[in-house]
Formats: structure tokens, sequence, C-alpha cells
């Protein structure tokens, strides 16, 4: 099946239109015509080649929306019609101990990403959601039970919600604990709905002056503007968790400091360059951690979907067309985006 769908050949190219080839569905897939395609500062920093190890032609995308097509003898969760998702995970080995858990993102053989794997079955590398179709194990499709009318803003919830959601509630945010939210952009927005709607005291830090009305509407209870040390000072030791969602190279003590006894900050952003080496008297003293998390398993992504649908959470979206990703890319790099570009899939077409 051949599929149109906008990708880049180079690191140093801009993305162009691109003729992809989808596998006939198999007795376990799902076949989807995509709606709409969110755009994570992952597929810039995989397109530019910024964590290396880039596979061209490069067709990003992990945040897919859309409409079921077709699907396997086999496959009886979905049927024709269905609105569904995907996310950044389409296959893993089933079998290890990650996988048994649900933890598909963890999984002990390597986990197939949504675009830039190698595909398990047969050479070439997986090509992701900036086209017009996708074809899917059913085991790695989500049911969407938001109003149809909301799709576009429910895209974004496939990495940038999941990303989000997985470790606020592996560390228990909820009533009594503060959390901070570093970083407002297509995670943190999410981050602050998801945590306040949790019921944690949520901050915001921003390192944009701009954002601050726009936090406390997106739920946070008070905002932080980063660059002001005797705004960060006030609140030393006193987050019991916080999440730093920043893809740029940072200095994490800023953020340690504030931390409770036994407080944990967890790094979400992926920085092409390292952060400076934390400062380890400031963890030693207070038992504090440094952790990390990756996106979230099919089960618990399934789980932040639904949490989303009956709170009715979706993102803040500024559609755009494919034509317009490379200025969209520029953009976020500014970290001038509120607070998620979401691809309509329909101008693939024009
Ligand atoms: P984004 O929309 O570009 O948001 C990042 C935000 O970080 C910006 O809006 C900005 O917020 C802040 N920021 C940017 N540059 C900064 C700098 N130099 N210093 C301080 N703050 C800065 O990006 P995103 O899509 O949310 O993704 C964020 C990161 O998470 C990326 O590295 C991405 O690859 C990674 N990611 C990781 C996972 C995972 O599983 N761990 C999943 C998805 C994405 P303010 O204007 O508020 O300061
Ligand atoms: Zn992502």
């Amino acid at each position: 099946m051949v599929t149109k769908a906008y990708g880049a050949y180079a690191a140093d190219k801009p993305l162009e239109p691109i003729d992809i080839a989808r596998r006939p569905p198999g007795p376990h897939d799902v076949a989807i015509n995509i709606a709409y395609c969110g755009v994570c500062h992952s597929d810039l920093h995989t397109v530019r080649s910024e964590w290396q190890g880039t596979l061209y032609p490069c067709v990003p995308g992990h945040e897919i929306v859309g409409h079921v097509t077709a699907v396997g003898s086999e496959v009886t969760g979905f049927k024709v019609g269905d609105t569904v998702g995907v996310g950044c995970l389409v296959d893993s080995c089933q079998h290890c101990a990650s996988c048994a858990e649900g933890l598909e993102q963890f999984c002990e053989k390597g986990w197939t990403g949504t675009y830039n794997s190698p595909t398990r079955d047969r050479p070439g590398h997986t090509l992701g959601g900036y086209s017009q179709g996708i074809v899917v194990s059913d085991r790695f499709v989500l049911a969407i039970r938001h109003p149809e009318e909301q799709l576009a803003a429910v895209a974004p919830l496939l990495c940038a919600g999941i990303t989000t959601y997985s470790p606020l509630h592996h560390w228990k945010a909820g009533p009594g604990k503060k959390v901070g939210i570093v970083g407002i952009g297509g995670l943190g927005h999410m981050g602050i709905k998801i945590a306040h709607a949790m019921g944690a005291h949520t901050v915001a830090f921003t390192t944009s002056e701009s954002k601050r009305e726009d936090a406390l509407k997106l739920g946070a209870d008070e905002v932080i503007i980063s660059r002001t040390p005797e705004a960060m000072t006030q609140h030393a030791g006193s987050f019991d968790f916080i999440l730093d969602t920043v893809g740029a190279s940072h200095n994490l003590d800023a953020y340690t400091r504030l931390l409770k006894r036994d407080g944990t900050l967890c790094l979400v952003g992926v920085p092409g360059h390292p952060h400076p080496a934390p400062d380890v008297f400031t963890l030693i003293f207070g038992r504090k951690a440094i952790a990390g998390s990756l996106i979230g398993g099919i089960r618990e992504t399934q789980e932040m979907l639904d949490f989303c649908a009956e709170k009715g959470i979706v993102a803040d979206i500024e559609m755009i067309t494919a034509q317009e990703i490379d200025e969209a890319y520029d953009r976020m790099v500014k970290s001038d985006v509120k607070y998620r570009f979401v691809i309509d899939i329909a101008s693939l077409g024009a």
C-alpha cells in the first residue's frame, strides 16, 4: 500500500513529500487512516539527528489519531470505523519481564519505535505518523473515548500526555503533594493539566514571562520564572516531586535544591548535549534522587487516555499543514508554541 507522507532525506534537509509503503494488514494488524498527528520535540531532535543515529529517509510522528479502515482476521478489540490512537511504540518482544508487566517501553529485547526503529520482520526502519495511513499490531493500538470534535487535540496525549502522566502516577502526585513542572512546552503544559487533575499542588517553572497567565489557566497553583533566582530560593526544600521536560542542557542544581528530603527530580527532556554534572552535596544532604522516565506502556497509555477523557483534558493546540512543518520546528526551538503543533493530515492530499 503506497501512502503519502512527509519526511526528510538528511539532517540538513527540509521535510518534503515522500511516498512510502505500508505492509498489507496481517491477522493481528489494524490499518488506520490518520486524521491528525502531533509534533513532538523528539521529531525535531530525530529529523535533525541531534541524538545521532537517525535512519533516513525519516518520517517522524508518534502522536497519531485516526480511524480504522481494516482489521486482520484475528483482531477482536477493534473494528472498521473505530476512533483510535498510536503513540511512540508499535512493537516489543511480548515475553520479557518488562513486557509481561505491561512496560513495553522497557522491553529487554528492545522495543520498536513508531519511527526510526529497525523493523522486526524485514529490512528497513519504521516510518511515523506524518503520513496518511499506518498499519499497526492490535496490541499497540489505543481506543479513544473523547468526543470526535476533540480528536485533533487528543493527538498530543499519545506522547506528551503519557510521558507526563506516567512519572506523575509513579511518584504519586496527588492531594497533599507539591509538584513542579519545568518547561511549559508540549510535555510541560500536559504535565500541569494532569498534575492538577490528580489533585497535586502544581507549580509551573518557565523561562517565558509571557506564559505566566497561561500556566495559571492550565491549572498551575503558582508560577515561577526560573530565571529569577530570588523566586527560586523562596521555594527551597519544599517540593515532593519535580518533572523536568526541558530538552536543552541546563543546571539541575537549581531544581534539586528545591526538593524536600527524599524528593525526586525526574528528567523526561532529552537534551542533545549533557546537563552539567549535578552537585552531590545537594543530593546527599536530603537523600534526594535524580531519576528518568520514558513514555509509558500500552496499558498505562490507555489508562491515561481514559483518565483524560473522564476529566475533559486535551492539549492546547495550533493546527498546521504538513507544508508548514519546518517553520513549526523553528518556532519550537524558540519555545514559541502554545502548546503543541498538530498536523492536519488532510493537507498531505493537497
Ligand atoms: P517543547 O514543546 O519544545 O517544550 C520544551 C520547553 O522547555 C519549552 O517550551 C521551554 O519552556 C523550555 N525550554 C526550552 N529550551 C530551554 C532552555 N534552553 N532552558 C530552559 N528551558 C527551556 O518540547 P516537548 O515536545 O515538550 O519535549 C521536551 C523534551 O522531552 C524533548 O527533549 C523531547 O525529546 C523529550 N521527550 C522525552 C520523552 C520521554 O519519554 N522521556 C517523550 C517525549 C519527549 P518555557 O518557555 O516554559 O521555559
Ligand atoms: Zn514524543
